[in-house]
């Protein structure tokens, strides 16, 4: 294959399975050069190695705890020196659904740590470099559960929405940029993330997990047609569009400055 030599460094978290592997894959594919992360090393040096073998690319990978601070530190160093970087993908992620009173303290904060903290912490290592060089591309992976919430997701959602509104933030304020900012909400997918939430994939109704590899190629087609939200398993994205308009209407109906007729009190002010 021909060698693109202009596409630059694409760093994909969370590159040790699922999503994240075969996004690495579909970037070398392209031409980029990969710089994998996950905890666990032999699968990233296994996935390197065929890479490698199969397309022209240069594949470095950091054997990272995204959940520990001195690794995520590390890495920010790693990724905020390089100037090849043309594209982050924060894919890395990790749920457990449950109830939230009976989700251990640690897989609480795993949670927020990896799903908020670590995208928030690589995107500031990357952002400030793509603004100089007006010039990159970030991809934020959230889930359809950043908008939905079920008994046993309340943190993973309200880790998700966090990565919803982020997303939301940075697109308006790199919008007059050559920087690229896209937001994915993958629904039910067949990757390990269940085994690991403690939910098995055969718990769901098969009529509704995707492949991973629909999802992925679902989500490089979205980012060839510019697409800031991508919902790879949403046919009518009209209803997206609504929701947004009634979000929107919401937020300018808030601004009153005096409370709704129906909390008026008979104390006179
Ligand atoms: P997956 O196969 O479990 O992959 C998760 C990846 O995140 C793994 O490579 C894992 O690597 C990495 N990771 C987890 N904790 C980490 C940590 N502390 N430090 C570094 N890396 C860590 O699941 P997936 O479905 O592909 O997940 C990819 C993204 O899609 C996640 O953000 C997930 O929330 C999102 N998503 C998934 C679904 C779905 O149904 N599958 C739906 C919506 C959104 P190591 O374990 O080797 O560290």
């Amino acid at each position: 294959m021909q060698k693109n030599i202009n596409m630059g460094t694409a760093v994909v978290t969370g590159a040790s399975s699922g999503l994240g592997a075969l996004f690495a894959e579909r970037l070398a594919e392209r031409g980029y050069n990969l710089k994998l992360i996950a905890r666990r090393g032999e699968r990233l040096e296994t996935l390197a190695t065929k890479i490698r073998n199969q397309f022209d690319v240069e594949v470095a990978f950091i054997i990272a705890d995204l959940g520990s601070k001195t690794d995520l530190e590390s890495v920010i160093q790693n990724l905020s020196n390089d100037e090849e970087i043309t594209l982050l993908i924060n894919n890395a992620g990790t749920s457990t659904l449950n109830n939230f009173i009976n989700t251990p303290s640690e897989k609480q904060s795993a949670m927020i740590d990896v799903n908020i903290t670590a995208l928030m912490a690589l995107s500031n290592a990357v952002l400030p470099g793509f603004k100089n060089r007006d010039k990159g591309t970030l991809v934020n992976i959230a889930s359809v559960l950043g908008y939905f919430t079920l008994p046993v997701s309340s943190i993973y959602s309200g880790t998700k929405a966090f990565v919803v509104h982020f997303t939301n933030g940075l697109q308006q304020e790199f919008k007059d940029t050559n920087v690229n900012v896209h937001l994915v909400l993958p629904a039910s997918t067949a990757t390990e993330i269940w085994e690991v939430g403690g939910v098995p994939i055969s718990a769901l109704n098969p009529e509704t997990v995707m492949t991973i590899e629909n999802c992925v190629d679902a989500v490089m087609k979205g980012l060839d047609l510019k697409e800031s939200a991508i919902w790879p398993s949403v046919e009518d994205i009209e209803l997206y569009n609504l929701y947004e308009e009634a979000r929107l209407k919401l937020s300018t109906a808030t601004q009153t400055g005096k409370p709704a007729t129906r909390y008026a009190t008979n104390v006179a002010k």
